[in-house]
């Protein structure tokens, strides 16, 4: 017999009432629905996950093991979470390309608060999933181009990202099927009148 709750046993065994029985469970985080939402990507959504954790191997997370690592975007001699997502001059001007007008007004560099106003969902249904999706797909395509820079010494403009950044939003858009869907109908519409003056 199987536990499925307190009391309950049945001949059936289920990997999702077992599961619930042995972890520990706590209350949602509030930003739960910034990271996991139906449109996002599971790919992107890790390294976004482990950026709000603020669990990624920055600069100066590494300085425990004795390296060094300045910001390989400006020189910054400190590169923290909070320096790369976006305070820095490089990935500033990229976030404020991808996030288009979706704040409705200008973003804010500081970290905390642009997981606050993401969080508060301040804007409109559609602009609220774009947002998110901006937030996830920006902060895994600068990690990798901060990786790229590190290891490989390959350097790109940042308008170069902007268009890669762009592309994948685009594609992901594509794929949700929003055409078919009365929940995303509007998502591309609203998309190209939110975002800023890329060129593709
Ligand atoms: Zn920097």
């Amino acid at each position: 017999m199987w536990k499925h709750g307190q009391d309950d046993f049945r001949d059936s065994f289920s990997s999702n009432k077992t599961w619930s029985l042995i972890r520990d469970p706590r209350e949602n985080v509030a930003w739960y629905c910034v990271n996991w939402f139906p449109q996002g990507v599971p790919r992107f959504a890790i390294f976004a996950w482990l950026a709000i954790k603020d669990r990624l191997s920055t600069g100066a997370r590494i300085r425990n093991w004795g390296l060094m690592q300045p910001c390989l975007f400006c020189g910054e001699p400190v590169e923290t979470r909070d320096h790369l997502y976006f305070a820095c001059p490089y990935t500033y001007t990229v976030w404020i390309e991808v996030v288009g007008n979706l704040f409705g007004d200008a973003p804010d560099p500081d970290w905390e608060t642009t997981l606050e106003r993401i969080t508060a969902r301040e804007t409109g249904r559609l602009s609220a999933i774009l947002l998110r999706l901006a937030f996830q797909v920006a902060i895994y395509y600068i990690w990798i181009k901060r990786n790229n820079r590190r290891h490989n010494h390959i350097s790109k403009p940042a308008s170069q990202l902007c268009r890669e950044i762009d592309k994948t939003k685009r594609n992901r858009i594509l794929s949700t099927k929003y055409y078919e869907s009365p929940k995303l109908y509007g998502l591309m519409q609203c998309w190209f009148s939110t975002r800023g003056a890329i060129i593709v």
